[in-house]
């Protein structure tokens, strides 16, 4: 992450510190990121925020896209910030107007992410945030409902990417060319 002269970095240490692992949750052999104690840190989660704005400041979003249900935690706050649009992107049957759907494998069976068809203006550069990068399948979701819907995705954003389940990879494999950054690896 590039930093401008003058400003305190981002407080990634006090980030990574508060990052709670749960092992065996949802399912045995899964350890779970768990960010609830980040957000209840006002400098924890002011750090997230300050992070996600300076990789904004490079990139220059037009929208925010923000991935149900914790990427709306991160998300949200960052477009008012911004001052862009904030557009959810939702588990099947949420959204009440038109909706675009697609749908993704899973470890086991699929699932279906939608937004609505008017969320974009055409040609919009959106930034895609969510709180974990672990396979990419649901990145590579949302990412194919921006480009469905005439938008461009000019990066992602997470707090915690889990390189070992090659999510960066699977975006690049998918013909994703924004940047993707993270704050915490594991
Ligand atoms: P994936 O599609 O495999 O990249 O999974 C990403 C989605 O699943 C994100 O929305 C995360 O909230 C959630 N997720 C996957 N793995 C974990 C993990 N180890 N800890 C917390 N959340 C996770």
């Amino acid at each position: 992450m590039s930093v401008t002269k003058n400003e305190a970095p981002p407080n990634l240490e006090r980030i990574e510190s508060l990052i709670r692992t749960i092992a065996d949750f949802p399912s045995p052999g899964i350890l779970f990121r768990d960010l609830t104690p980040v957000l209840a840190d006002p400098a924890g989660f002011e750090a997230v925020l300050s992070a996600f704005e300076k990789i904004c400041a490079a990139d220059r979003p037009e929208a925010i896209v923000a991935i149900e249900a914790r990427g709306f935690l991160f998300g949200a706050p960052l477009a008012a910030r911004l001052r862009v649009p904030l557009i959810p992107v939702r588990k099947a049957g949420k959204l009440p107007f038109q909706v675009r759907k697609v749908s993704y494998a899973l470890e086991y069976g699929t699932a279906e992410l939608e937004m609505h068809t008017d969320a974009l203006a055409h040609g919009t550069r959106a930034l895609v945030v969510d709180d974990v990068l672990a396979t990419g399948g649901t990145a590579v979701a949302a990412a194919e409902l921006v480009r469905s819907l005439g938008g461009t995705v000019s990066a992602f954003a997470f707090v915690v990417e889990l390189p070992g389940l090659g999510g960066a990879a699977r975006l690049r494999e998918a013909g994703e060319s924004g940047l993707v950054h993270s704050l915490v690896q594991y």
